[in-house]
């Protein structure tokens, strides 16, 4: 080893911000297919497709001789498998979970699908979302006798589910759905091959099915569908319940909310540009609350740059609305990995451009545009905006595609306190200056709401994390305004 580095090998929360991007993370993809020969095959590559979702671990569960049997690992799903883990899990029917943990530690026992053994039978399950009440249900399992094997919220749906195996295993579905709260989606196996799909009442998650030739398919979104090349059939309803056996598809609609909460920072974020989710491609969204941009807050400059990839299809909206050129004014690295050399302190300049380089050429003298999705921190946007200004670049605008980042998440993104949001901390003035900006400005929420294109968007999407309102209370402090005014 030289001297002044440290090697350092570690898990995604200790990367340091300009290799994180301070960006939120997300907290699961799912995958399952029902009774085709290549399942844990196609679930690799479903999960391949959905790695954006989590990159913390990753797992694929098979249904085999009247009993599961899984493999799990932390890392990437490419880290996590190989073809020899692919032929040992043969079996017809299969589900698999690529996991950020937003509750619970990120340590292998967390990783998911779950299998447990309950009366001769088995069962796995993997969960996107965040159980708000699952502190209260575990609590209330835990003194009737359940023995929980994780600190994750998603196990308690699963001791949910045994204890209500006596109405029966489409009763028990029900009777432990009405039970949760906050934000799921799940797909669960059992040992008889069968897959279930299940959507919370409000269905703050993507979760949709697709068949592939004879087989069922389900996939938090459509680009794991696009990959295995399974036909799109629908997105499922917010508290519906899709159960997939050997005679086909069957559903079971549990009482939904009056109004729906899709996770609107999906199309901001989370989901893969290429995906189709609540009905609308990510890509065009994107593009549009670039254009709504351009329109609300338009400004003179030479360029218009995303920080890639984030902004990259807002900044393009950007540019066609306002005829300002588009460039790829920084350039990524996409080979930055999990393990690196940590500069030391007076090396840090370096550290800023390991991920992103600003091209010097098209960027000095120029007045610039950068489009950028969110602001959590702010300190990776500081640091680029010192880089480019040490560059050369005249004046930096920064335009965000999204509403500022006010308010925490408890529907399973991971900024759960209001201290590390920067907007909740300082106005728009205040931020431009901490940023070394000369001008900032965000798309209303009226102009991302809009973009929808959905006729009564207040009804149909959470936008808490923008204003406050929460949809479904996650504990008792709750202002009761914001329920009320759904
Ligand atoms: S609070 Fe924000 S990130 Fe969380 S579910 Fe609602 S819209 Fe999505």
């Amino acid at each position: 080893m030289h001297e002044g580095f440290e090697t350092i090998m570690t898990d995604h929360q200790k990367l340091p911000d300009y290799l994180t991007e301070d960006q939120p993370r997300e907290a699961c993809g799912l995958f399952g297919i029902c009774r085709h020969p290549e399942a844990a095959k196609l679930n690799y590559f479903g999960l391949y497709a959905l790695q954006h979702r989590g990159q913390e671990s990753a797992g694929i569960a098979v249904a085999r001789d009247k009993s599961i049997i899984d493999h799990k690992g932390m890392g990437l799903v490419p880290d996590v498998f190989d073809m020899q883990h692919l032929e040992q899990l043969f079996g017809r029917s299969a589900i698999g979970h690529a996991r950020y943990s937003t509750t619970g530690s990120s340590i292998l026992s967390n990783a998911q699908p779950f299998v447990v053994h309950h009366r001769q039978k088995s069962y796995a399950v993997a969960h996107n979302g965040n159980l708000v009440n699952a502190h209260h249900l575990k609590n209330e399992l835990e003194t009737t006798g359940s023995i929980f094997q994780t600190t994750m919220d998603s196990e308690v749906f699963l001791h949910l589910f045994v204890k209500n195996l006596t109405h029966g295993f489409e009763g028990a579905l029900v009777e432990s759905v009405k039970r949760l709260q906050g934000a799921f989606s799940f797909v669960l196996l059992t040992c008889k091959e069968e897959v279930i799909g299940i959507k919370d009442p409000y269905g703050f998650r993507p979760l949709c099915l697709g068949k592939l030739n004879g087989s069922y398919v389900l996939a938090s979104e459509t680009c794991a569908l696009d990959l295995v090349q399974a036909e799109f059939i629908r997105e499922l309803d917010p508290g519906e319940i899709v159960i997939i056996d050997e005679n086909g598809v069957r559903n079971i609609q549990t009482p939904a909310a009056g109004f729906r909460t899709f996770c609107i920072f999906e199309f901001i974020y989370f989901a893969r540009p290429d995906s189709t989710i609540f009905g609308k491609n990510v890509y065009l969204t994107r593009k549009d609350h670039g254009r709504r941009l351009a329109q609300e807050s338009p400004v003179d400059a030479d360029l218009v740059m995303p920080f890639p990839d984030s902004g990259t299809y807002a900044a393009l909206g950007y540019s066609e609305e306002s005829g300002i050129p588009f460039e790829m004014g920084m350039i990524r690295n996409h080979y930055v990995g999990r393990t690196f050399i940590q500069p030391t302190q007076s090396m840090r300049d370096f550290g800023v451009r390991i991920k992103l380089n600003p091209v010097k050429e098209l960027l000095k003298g120029k007045d610039i545009i950068i489009i950028e999705d969110s602001i959590i921190r702010g300190t990776t946007v500081k640091t680029r905006v010192k880089a480019l200004r040490e560059l050369g670049v005249k004046r930096v605008h920064l335009r965000v595609s999204g509403p500022p980042h006010r308010f925490p998440c408890h529907y399973g993104i991971d900024f759960t306190t209001q201290d590390e949001l920067i907007a909740a901390q300082k106005t728009i003035a205040e931020l431009q200056d901490y940023l070394g900006l000369d001008s900032l400005a965000y798309l209303s929420l009226e102009g991302l709401l809009a973009s929808t294109g959905v006729a009564d968007p207040e009804h149909n999407f959470c936008k808490a994390c923008f204003d406050g309102c929460y949809p479904v209370a996650f504990d008792d402090n709750l202002s009761k305004d914001c329920l009320e005014k759904r």
